[in-house]
């Protein structure tokens, strides 16, 4: 009754939903529905407002109330571009994500369209290069999340948070409880998740990952693993719902800040060698992250941390 063409749900306990998105659809990042037995709550909104329409009313349908709180992870638009579809709830983020979002220039809709019209071009030309079918596939879908975005971007407006914290915001509900909560930034400069202690289930943002490749450049590598570092020590968890990819366990935090701590090490390792970034594309992805979604990630963040590296060796 409740899927769609954006999104799935799938219960991960009693009263918790994650909502996993439909690669290519344009809601790009998951999301989740907490129903604490008398309030309900979302945690992000997809990258779409009419995405964020169904979200909402799947929130209605399976909780039988209004969504009382709207918790955004971070600054990225495909956590945050549906809010609109929430009137009446109350938006929380951290100070950090809010400041950062209400400093941007307002949304210049013509300006924007361009800039995703470029992006668009860019990236048909790396997929008319690339010659691995996995990185294909996914280009394919990143290829189709901005044209939905293109579409929809003239209805997107900037909704903001009404309610910030700066470490631990807890909702007590009737039968279980919600702690947002943020230990400073990994992925991006301010990075909030939501603990259920109940059910050991952690809705995580982009902090975690299912087996999916995180994008790492507006983070920070070793803030990021700090943060990893202190979940594994402070939380039990059993399950994860993660930013991107399909709901995991605990192991998934570790994998993740494997991930960064390899990458950072292939990256300086190419970055000292005296070969182009082009060499080191060429080998393909990192094992055994070959076999992870968003594969098309792994060449930005190589990009990126190979760009690092080199100017931390001219200085
Ligand atoms: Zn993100």
């Amino acid at each position: 009754m409740e899927d769609n063409h954006y999104f799935t749900l799938e219960q991960v306990a009693e009263g918790v939903w994650a909502a996993i998105v439909v690669p290519g659809s344009g809601a790009l990042g998951n999301a989740a529905i907490l129903d604490l037995g008398d309030i309900t709550i979302v945690v992000d909104t997809f990258m779409l407002p009419e995405a964020g329409s169904l979200l909402r009313q799947a929130a209605v349908n399976l909780t039988g109330r209004e969504v009382e709180y709207v918790v955004n992870t971070h600054f990225h638009g495909d956590h945050h571009y549906g809010n609109q579809a929430f009137v009446g709830s109350t938006f929380v983020s951290t100070a950090g994500t809010r400041d950062f979002l209400n400093g941007l220039e307002s949304l210049d809709y013509e300006k924007w369209q361009l800039a995703i019209r470029e992006q668009i071009v860019a990236l048909t030309h790396s997929k008319a290069i690339q010659t691995d079918e996995r990185v294909r596939q996914a280009l394919t879908y990143e290829i189709s999340d901005k044209e939905h975005l293109y579409v929809s971007v003239p209805t997107i407006r900037r909704v903001l948070a009404s309610m910030t914290f700066t470490d631990r915001f807890v909702i007590h509900g009737s039968k279980r409880t919600a702690e947002v909560m943020t230990w400073g930034g990994g992925h991006t400069m301010s990075d909030a998740f939501v603990y259920i202690p109940e059910d050991k289930v952690l809705v995580a943002g982009d902090l975690v990952l299912g087996k999916s490749h995180p994008a790492m450049l507006h983070g920070n590598s070793e803030s990021w693993v700090a943060i990893l570092d202190q979940i594994g020590n402070e939380l039990e968890v059993n399950c994860v719902i993660p930013g991107h990819g399909p709901v995991t366990g605990s192991e998934s935090i570790t994998e993740m800040k494997n991930y960064i701590k390899d990458i950072e090490i292939y990256a300086k390792k190419a970055a000292d060698s005296d070969q182009s970034i082009d060499f080191w594309l060429d080998q393909g992805d990192l094992e055994p992250y070959d076999s992870w979604l968003l594969s098309h990630v792994f060449e930005w963040n190589l990009r990126h941390l190979f760009k690092k590296y080199q100017v931390a060796k001219m200085v």
